[in-house]
């Protein structure tokens, strides 16, 4: 008997398989198209719950880790997100669907475009795609209430930190290259809880945030002037 087609709402239960409990995150899991966002080859694939090819050695996330990292974010509808590392831009949906506006920043330009027209036929899609090294933020935008960052670094980048708004959440995978990572949520104190000083643009140092590690990944690497050096 040929294996019945599967769909969107079967990432919705991988992902409460792993133990996304969030209603908000779970149902945007449901709702954006994630064949849009693949490969047209690989559109077979687009509801397995797994990471698939891209193109340039990158890969879209398991559907089920982007909805693990969106519910990390804690996500409220007004908040405004930078996105580090767009690759295909489904992620970069899926935190729309969940917040009031999404910048989303790749490194390589070629993928930024295809993420561009990817978002442009959807619901939703008003995201902004840019270009550029996303471990220096995008400060054009900043302050952010969550910055989530689809790649692995060996430490959160200073100038995301810097770019958090007080209470704001940054979800990064850390750890070295390709092994040892961990899904880590720095949280920026409140303006109340840091005094005078807080949120007036004195510099948030990562011993300040409040650093949680959550559960053991495996992402691509981050390249960039606070990542790891060029190359894969
Ligand atoms: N969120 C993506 C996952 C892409 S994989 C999706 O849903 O499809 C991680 C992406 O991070 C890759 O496209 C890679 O090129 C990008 N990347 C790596 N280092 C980066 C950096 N310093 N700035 C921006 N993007 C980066």
């Amino acid at each position: 008997m040929p294996k019945p087609a599967r769909q969107l709402s079967d990432l919705v239960g991988q992902a409460r398989r792993y133990g996304v409990r969030d209603e908000a995150v779970l149902a945007a899991i449901g709702t954006v198209p994630r064949q849009s966002f693949v490969p047209r080859r690989l559109a077979a694939a687009a509801y397995d719950d797994g990471p698939l090819p891209i193109g340039e050695g990158q890969t879209i996330s398991q559907p089920a880790m982007v909805a693990m990292m969106a519910e990390a974010a804690q996500l409220q509808p007004s908040d405004s997100v930078l996105e580090v590392g767009a690759g295909s831009g489904y992620g970069a949906l899926v935190l729309r669907a969940l917040a009031g506006r999404v910048v989303t920043i790749e490194r390589r330009s070629g993928l930024a475009e295809k993420a561009r027209s990817a978002l442009a036929g959807q619901e939703l899609g008003d995201v902004k795609v840019v270009v550029g090294d996303g471990t220096l933020g995008w400060p054009a935008d900043a302050p952010y209430d969550a910055i989530v960052v689809t790649a692995a670094g060996p430490a959160p980048p200073p100038p995301l930190l810097q770019q958090l708004a007080p209470g704001g959440r940054l979800v990064m995978p850390v750890g070295p290259r390709h092994r040892d990572q961990f899904l880590m949520r720095y949280t920026r104190p409140a303006a109340s809880d840091v005094g005078d000083n807080g949120g007036n643009g004195s510099p948030v140092l990562a011993e300040d945030c409040r650093a949680e590690r959550l559960t053991a990944v495996r992402f691509v690497p981050l390249i960039g002037a606070h990542g790891f050096g060029s190359g894969r």
